[in-house]
């Protein structure tokens, strides 16, 4: 049988033969359009000397488009009943390892050197992410130390709008920050609810996230950087001055040394954080770190 595991005859077969019920708690909405599938990974430009980490490969219909396409493919599925059904559906595809893990407790660095044959190969990350814990995945790639070069992911539209804004946007906020600090984050196409069983509720995007050489800004501390850009958009229709003093303190002391970081940095305090572009809070956060308090 040749036909794409993705196509809906197919994926019914699958789901009957296993006798398979969608769990809503895991996310689960899997991608019955083989178009669809090969777009994606023709965005990711995969070929046979890239290593892939897949998350939440479900019955494996992107999995499978992913073997065709790359050297090795590891996958992360949570979803004990999902195990024998990935066996049995992947069966000819040898360059697949499907790992039965929660890929939020994952030690990304150790798992991919002991299953990855060549670990000098570029490595990108390609999914149809669970959307409840979109947020906390990317999170945990970026922050993995993991070279990732290129992540092209499927999320909630409206989360893929987040994470590409713009200073200034409506959808610009502390998630923007945290993911184009690493890299550059562009919308590549808009995917319909229709094309999934079961239907989610919102239409879906696929965000191409590539490597910057460099992180986008000099900064003296990340975590203290990532700290203030968290505390920038805490109280969302507050000044950042406001912001600020609710993150670090009300005392004179704190104003004070606020006071002169802000200026130093050439900042308005009385700006939303919004408004702030990336070197912006560049600017500040190293002033916070320079001027002691
Ligand atoms: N890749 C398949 C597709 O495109 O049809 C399924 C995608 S579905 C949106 C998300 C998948 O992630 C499900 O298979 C679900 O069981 C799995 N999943 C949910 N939470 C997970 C977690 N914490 N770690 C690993 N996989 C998870």
């Amino acid at each position: 049988d040749t036909r794409d595991i993705a196509t809906p005859s197919k994926t019914k077969e699958i789901l009957h033969k296993h006798g398979f019920t969608f769990k809503k708690s895991l996310g689960q909405n899997f991608l019955t359009e083989p178009n669809v599938l090969r777009k994606i990974v023709a965005t990711a430009e995969i070929d046979d000397t890239t290593n892939v980490i897949e998350v939440g490969p479900g019955i494996g219909a992107l999995t499978e488009q992913l073997a065709k396409s790359a050297k090795e493919v590891l996958a992360f599925e949570i979803d004990d009943r999902l195990i024998p059904v990935l066996a049995d559906t992947l069966h000819e595809y040898k360059n697949v390892k499907v790992i039965h893990q929660d890929v939020l407790k994952a030690d990304l660095i150790k798992l991919t050197a002991e299953n990855f044959t060549d670990n000098t190969l570029p490595l990108k990350v390609v999914a149809n992410l669970p959307y409840y814990i979109t947020t906390p995945i990317m999170m945990h790639f970026l922050e993995s130390d993991l070279p990732v070069a290129e992540m092209v992911v499927m999320m909630q539209k409206e989360v893929a709008d987040r994470i590409s804004a713009e200073p200034g946007t409506k959808a610009y906020g502390s998630l923007s920050i945290a993911v184009q600090y690493f890299m550059e984050a562009k919308l590549a196409f808009i995917v319909p609810k229709t094309v999934f069983v079961p239907q989610p509720n919102v239409d879906s995007a696929i965000l191409k996230l590539t490597r910057r050489s460099e992180p986008a800004v000099d900064v003296i501390n990340e975590k203290e950087f990532f700290k203030l850009t968290k505390a920038a958009f805490q109280l969302r229709r507050k000044t950042l001055w406001n912001n600020l003093l609710h993150a670090y303190g009300k005392d004179d002391t704190t104003k004070n040394w606020l006071t002169k970081s802000l200026t130093q940095a050439a900042i308005d305090p009385k700006r939303r954080g919004e408004t702030l572009s990336l070197s912006e809070f560049a600017a500040l956060s190293n002033a916070m770190m320079s001027i002691s308090k």
